[in-house]
Formats: C-alpha cells, sequence, structure tokens
C-alpha cells in the first residue's frame, strides 16, 4: 500500500497532527509526499519518498505515480483561503485520481474516512 500525503503551507500543521494521529498505519505504508510537506513528515519520525516540492513540480510527479498505478490513495490538505502558482497542477492530480478512480480526500474528515476504509 503506498500513500501520498500532501498540504500546502496553510495546511502544513494538520497534515502532521494527521499523520500523528494514523503513525501506525501510515508506518505499515510506503508515504509518497511533496518535498516540502515530506521534510515536515520526517522530521515527525516517519519514513518518507519525497519528491520536489509542489510549486516546482512535485504534484505533477505524485500525479504521474499514481497514473502508474504505484499509488493507491491520495491525502492532500488544500488550503481553500490561499492563492497557489500551481493550481493547475493540483487541478491535474485531482483530475488523474478522478480518471484512475484514486481515493482522493481533501480535508482531514474525508482523510480519516480513507485511513479507516484502508484499516478494515
Ligand atoms: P510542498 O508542496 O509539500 O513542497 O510544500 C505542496 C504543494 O503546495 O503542492
Amino acid at each position: 500500500m503506498n500513500i501520498a500525503l500532501i498540504a500546502h503551507d496553510g495546511k502544513k500543521p494538520e497534515m502532521v497532527a494527521f499523520a500523528m494521529k494514523n503513525k501506525a498505519l501510515l508506518s505499515k505504508t510506503e508515504i509518497f509526499a511533496t518535498g516540502t510537506t515530506g521534510k515536515h513528515l520526517e522530521d515527525s519520525g516517519l519514513i518518507v519518498t519525497r519528491f520536489l516540492s509542489g510549486p516546482i513540480g512535485g504534484d505533477a510527479q505524485i500525479a504521474a505515480e499514481v497514473a502508474n498505478g504505484k499509488i493507491q490513495a491520495v491525502i492532500f490538505f488544500r488550503d481553500p483561503l490561499d492563492k497557489h502558482p500551481h493550481e493547475p497542477d493540483v487541478n491535474m492530480l485531482m483530475r488523474i485520481c478522478d480518471v484512475h478512480n484514486i481515493p482522493l480526500a481533501t480535508n482531514p474528515a474525508t482523510a480519516t474516512l480513507i485511513i479507516g476504509g484502508l484499516t478494515n
């Protein structure tokens, strides 16, 4: 099981809190993350495969892994109250998840449901 974890800057604290809450399950998966999110997760004790930072192509790299069938769930805490220069890449990643029917959570409430589903 491979899971992608991504968070916009304003949501990184929530992502770290979510990862810590679900550390037991996440430790049994392979975690893929964009650069800065991955650094925060590593600093919290998780083992992470890090891609480029989102704004310089990390979201696109994760989308490519989804398209290649290597990622089974994407958790992307987007910040709806901020602007993002890489919005086209974010939209592309969400589209690729839909194309390949990959579970995608964009907030902690949905992410918790997905993690619960994976646990079962
Ligand atoms: P980051 O990228 O983890 O490198 O900050 C996330 C994003 O903004 O897409």
